[in-house]
């Protein structure tokens, strides 16, 4: 009696019992998985993942039929979405973009891209054995950094060099190798941050050396250095302020200089150049950037600079200078934890090449963007409006700037053309080309979109194009 009462009430039993028809109707996981398009995602993606994607498309279903749906997908339906299911899994999260920013080595883009050379040298050593650690000529244990030492020594004149993981892991190496428990100054002016959390204070900190600053921040003399000099110092270290630039009254010391002071007081002088850059800046139209070889060249014992900025090859961090102290860093315990890879030194041999023929501005990425031609720049950005009209894209071309970004020649720009597209959206225009299936960066300034055709890599004109022709015409 009571539960009739409650049908006439509220119907609940019928909902239920109609709901329990619809679940019914949902076709079994047994039934998809003989279907021939099931057979086809199961060769390729295997029978778990299937049953998984199966099991949760269901799932889905089911569930929305509790929430009051009334429609039974076909199998087709149920396929798609489990095909959809596996796409969103499956897709990598690193993806290649297209950097029209303008900013050539971009830190959150990945840096420096390698040339085909380097990357071909890569992939060739990732799928087979190598001689990474293995002397061929005594058949018995070798050392993985004598693969591209003898380059970077005829780059430096370095009597010896170590690669490691990046450039914070040389400086962490170094200072711990050689100054742990001592005392080791450095201008106030240099206390940077490089990004990413990389603080020279923290460095030092990490590595068990007293911190002991000298100067102030916009001027430091080398009688700062030499009256902090006592019986505990380890060594005088100098870090290239690479990201950014105190102007007006300013003053250090040359480096000669310090690396004298430091000799004279049988001090290391210890050197954290950054970027790499072996090549007159000036001759591209860019501030000096002090060279890897100059900083030798000035005295300083160990030089440590990136290898995927300036000098546009992979990830790692260089260590230069004296065989002895070299040596003493190869054996500290650290040296095993920040060690290079395979693939990395492979790319590294590859972009050192140009460097020692002579052919980085032909043959190395970023070093073809620093030195592209004003004309070369204007053509192509007069080639990328042509091909936007033509279907109807509205763009200017305007002067503007580069810049070489990464940490490197903070206030140094490169004149360039701009690809600039107006319009009222202009946010949301920018959003979506981001979000696009091959994400474009581009600047945005006074309400226009700009594009750079410096740093977009050539073979990737055609995405682009296709990227702006979409989303401007989703978005208007
Ligand atoms: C970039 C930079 C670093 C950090 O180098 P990574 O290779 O990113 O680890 C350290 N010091 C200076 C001066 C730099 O410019």
């Amino acid at each position: 009696m009571a539960t009739n009462k409650t049908t006439e009430k509220d119907g609940a039993p019928d909902n239920n019992r109609e709901k329990g028809r619809l679940l019914r109707q949902l076709p079994s996981i047994d039934s998809l998985l003989i279907t021939p398009e099931a057979e086809k995602l199961e060769t390729k993606y295997g029978k778990s993942l299937i049953l998984e994607g199966l099991r949760n498309v269901i799932g889905q279903y089911r569930q929305a039929i509790h929430d009051g749906a009334s429609e039974i997908p076909s199998n087709q339906d149920i396929l798609h979405d489990c095909q959809e299911w596996l796409r969103i899994i499956l897709a990598p999260s690193l993806i290649p973009m297209i950097n029209a920013s303008g900013v050539i080595v971009h830190t959150n883009l990945g840096r420096a891209p390698l040339s085909q050379a380097a990357a071909s040298a890569m992939a060739e050593i990732a799928i087979t054995y190598s001689n990474l650690e293995y002397d061929i000529q005594i058949g018995g244990r070798g050392s993985r950094t004598v693969h591209v030492e003898n380059q970077i020594k005829r780059l430096t004149g370095a009597e010896a060099a170590l690669v490691v993981n990046n450039n914070a892991a040389a400086v962490l190496l170094m200072l711990t190798a050689l100054c742990s428990g001592r005392e080791v100054i450095i201008s106030r002016g240099q206390l940077i941050e490089i990004g990413g959390g990389f603080r020279i204070p923290d460095v030092m900190a990490q590595s068990g050396v007293k911190l002991v600053e000298v100067g102030t921040t916009n001027r430091t003399h080398l009688a700062d250095y030499s009256r902090a000099i006592t019986e505990n110092t380890g060594a005088l270290f100098v870090a290239h302020p690479s990201n950014y630039k105190i102007m007006g009254f300013t003053t250090e010391p040359l480096l000669s200089e310090i690396a004298q002071l430091a000799a004279d007081h049988h001090l290391h002088s210890l050197y954290d150049q950054g970027s790499g850059a072996f090549l007159d800046t000036t001759r591209f139209g860019l501030e000096y950037e002090p060279t890897v070889p100059a900083g030798l060249l000035a005295g300083m014992n160990i030089v440590t600079f990136s290898a995927d900025k300036l000098l546009g090859g992979p990830q790692a961090g260089i260590l230069c200078g004296p065989s002895h102290l070299v040596e003493q860093l190869r054996q500290h315990p650290l040296a095993r934890a920040v060690r290079v890879d395979k693939m990395a030194l492979a790319a590294l041999a590859s972009t050192l090449e140009p460097y020692i023929t002579g052919r980085v501005t032909e043959q190395n990425p970023i070093w073809q963007m620093i030195s592209q031609s004003g004309s070369e720049l204007e053509a192509r950005a007069i080639s990328w409006q042509e091909s936007l009209l033509s279907v109807g894209v509205e763009a200017e071309v305007i002067g503007g700037f580069s810049m070489v970004g990464g940490g490197s020649l903070p206030g140094s720009q490169l004149a360039t053309s701009l690809l600039a597209i107006g319009h009222q959206r202009v946010e949301e225009l920018a959003a979506a080309l981001r979000n696009y299936k091959t994400p474009v960066v581009a600047r945005i300034v006074e309400g226009k979109l700009l594009f750079d055709p410096r740093t977009v890599l050539p073979k990737q004109d055609e995405s682009l194009l296709q990227a702006i022709v979409t989303n401007v015409k989703m978005i208007s």
